[in-house]
């Protein structure tokens, strides 16, 4: 990481729903209305003070995109060794479903510091806290988002709590504790874990960085829609499958795409957004069939795709938004269809992915099927997390080696 200043281009922050709005340069949970706040820039001078080439050819992962992020102070960047992300494309598991070889890619989030794409948000969550003095963080977490935290808090100096649903994997709880944080266990959903985040701020005055809830998570996820246009050489996909829990990422690449677009780095075509979620906790695809604009709490959530089980999302309108104005669709996929898209995609292109990123590559299947993806058009598919953190099928093959080994077995 290069230690030369950035300009920075923040103007405001700006209330989602209602435009309301607010002074960069200091601590901000929701707006007024309760609705995520958007950090803008003055994109003019943005366009004019950066060079597209220059910033493609520089290192240090989602860092590059330093002009299109709210840290003033290249000391309060927090780095684990951020890398680029491959786009790796599957082209047997296209070809199998019927589809052009070139039509699928894998976009492996697993690859970042501690394993998944949370590694963007917090990043940036973390290095605006240090930036506008806080201490201590917390938030709820299904296990990854937490990990990210964790790690870039005690990187930075910082103290780290956090609440975790007590069916968390094993592991995620482990990581999150090992990597700094105070872990708890909680006997609910993220949701519920969410509410104890916030009735224990007056108290302990940690600073909620829930999903949303503060406006720079957002800003981390972004850098996957510039990464991408990137790697597209300044175009875009034809279709993007995205796993929306919070819908963080959904949300920051489609405000990527428009920032992009201000700046005149690409032009005005967007990808079609599609929302995948498990049916076991569908609140925006039940949304999106009913044509509502907001997304009521989903009851009894449960699915094994742990980073998409949020039953209720503050930034619900945002996402259903995004994939309306895309002409996108949301789709939700049974746990059952995800694991054998899971298992499948190990076995035909050694990809492990995590049960969110299979889910996607299930929808992408569907979607075909029904004809609502052509068989030559280019579609993204985002793996958040490295399959490793997940559980594994049990193998019980096993050779005795001071018995006969049946060779013609094995040939
Ligand atoms: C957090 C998470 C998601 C959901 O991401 P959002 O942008 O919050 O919708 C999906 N998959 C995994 C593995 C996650 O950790």
């Amino acid at each position: 990481m290069t230690r030369r200043e950035y300009p920075s281009f923040v103007t405001h922050l700006e209330c989602s729903m209602t435009g309301a709005r607010y002074p960069a340069g200091r601590p901000h949970g929701l707006s007024e209305v309760g609705r995520p706040l958007l950090v803008r820039y003055d994109l003019d001078a943005l366009a004019r003070g950066v060079d597209r080439d220059q910033v493609a050819a520089r290192d240090g992962g989602f860092w590059k995109y330093r002009e299109f992020l709210p840290v003033t102070r290249s000391e309060n960047v927090v780095a684990l060794g951020e890398t680029e992300t491959p786009l790796i494309a599957a082209p047997r598991a296209a070809v199998a479903d019927g589809a052009d070889p070139g039509a699928l890619v894998v976009k492996d989030e697993g690859r970042l510091p501690t394993g998944s794409f949370k590694a963007r948000g917090l990043a940036l969550a973390v290095a605006m806290a240090r930036e506008l003095g806080l201490g201590h963080l917390a938030m709820p977490t299904n296990g990854n988002a937490g990990a990210a935290m964790a790690a870039y808090a005690s990187r930075a100096g910082l103290r780290a709590t956090v609440f975790c649903p007590d069916d968390t994997p094993e592991i995620n709880i482990s990581e999150i504790e090992l990597q700094g944080a105070v872990v708890y266990r909680v006997n609910g959903l993220i949701n519920d874990c969410g509410r104890i985040v916030g009735e224990g701020r007056e108290t302990t005055g940690w600073f909620d960085v829930s999903t949303l809830k503060e406006p720079y998570r957002i800003e981390g996820k972004k850098t996957m829609g510039l990464e991408l246009a990137e790697q597209f050489g300044w175009t875009l996909p034809d279709v993007i499958f995205y796993p929306t829990g919070g819908g963080t990422g959904l949300i920051g690449m489609w405000k990527a795409f428009q920032e992009l677009e201000d700046i005149g780095w690409i032009g005005s075509e967007r990808p079609r957004m599609v929302a995948v979620q498990a049916t076991g906790c569908a609140p925006i695809v039940r949304a999106y069939d009913a044509g509502e604009e907001h997304a009521p709490l989903w009851e009894n959530a449960q699915t094994v795709a742990a980073g998409i089980r949020v039953p209720v999302a503050v930034g619900d309108f945002l996402i259903l938004r995004a994939v309306r104005e895309s002409g996108g669709f949301a789709i939700a996929i049974e746990d059952e269809e995800i694991m054998q898209a899971h298992a499948e995609m190990a076995r035909s292109e050694g990809l492990l992915l995590c049960p969110e990123g299979a889910a996607t590559y299930a929808a992408w299947r569907r979607a075909l099927a029904d004809g609502r993806v052509g068989r030559s058009e280019r579609a993204v598919l985002f793996n958040c997390a490295t399959g490793l953190k997940y559980p594994m099928p049990p193998v019980n093959r096993r050779v005795d080696r001071h018995g006969r080994i049946d060779y013609r077995t094995m040939a």
